[in-house]
């Protein structure tokens, strides 16, 4: 199979860093816990006066290098590899994406090592993106084309809506979801 991992909020935890980096710059400011995240794009979720001030936090020099690994990402992608699939992260840069996109390069350095940053796929539009299936957190994933893939989604509490007919954590038993048929809906 060919794989497509997501990484933000799939194999690096965006809003851990986030919400620890936005409650030291800003303790007198509101916070979402994640839990209580609701939409995709973060910035959605805070009120507008707030929003440079979050665009800030999350474009910051450093702040892409430093997220920590989601618990099990790591070992499930090293998991796929040994069973002999392809495996390929698929991440889509920020519009700003000054110091995101080196910095997404150095944590999969950091935390795979360097052979796997020849495994990054970087783009916006996934559609346009070849595999079997792709594990990501986003809810709905458009984009030019009509994907190859079957999204699988990566379960965060502001996904709940999709209607992705899969759905899995690291914690969960993944690799049944991920090597089992694809799911026939809406054939009868
Ligand atoms: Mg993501």
């Amino acid at each position: 199979m060919l794989i497509l991992v997501d990484m933000d909020g799939v194999l690096a935890d965006f809003e851990g860093a986030f919400l620890r980096d936005w409650r030291q710059q800003y303790p007198d400011k509101p916070f979402i816990s994640l839990d209580q995240r609701r939409t995709f794009y973060l910035l959605e979720d805070y009120p507008r006066e707030l929003r440079s001030e979050v665009h800030g936090v999350y474009t910051a020099l450093g702040f892409f290098r430093k997220l920590d690994p989601i618990p099990g990402a790591i070992e499930a992608l090293h998991i796929m590899r040994a069973l002999s699939h392809e495996v390929f992260i698929c991440t889509s840069p920020l519009y700003d994406y000054e110091n995101c996109v080196l910095e997404k390069f150095q944590w999969v350095e950091d935390h795979l090592g360097k052979a796997w940053t020849q495994r990054i796929v970087m783009s916006a539009d996934k559609t346009v993106v070849y595999g079997d299936v792709l594990i990501d957190d986003k809810p709905l994933i458009t984009g030019a084309t009509q994907p190859q893939w079957e999204h699988i989604v990566y379960d965060q509490p502001y996904n709940r809506e999709s209607e992705s007919p899969r759905r899995l954590t690291w914690a969960d038993d993944w690799k049944s979801i991920v090597f089992s048929k694809p799911a026939l809906v809406g054939l009868v």
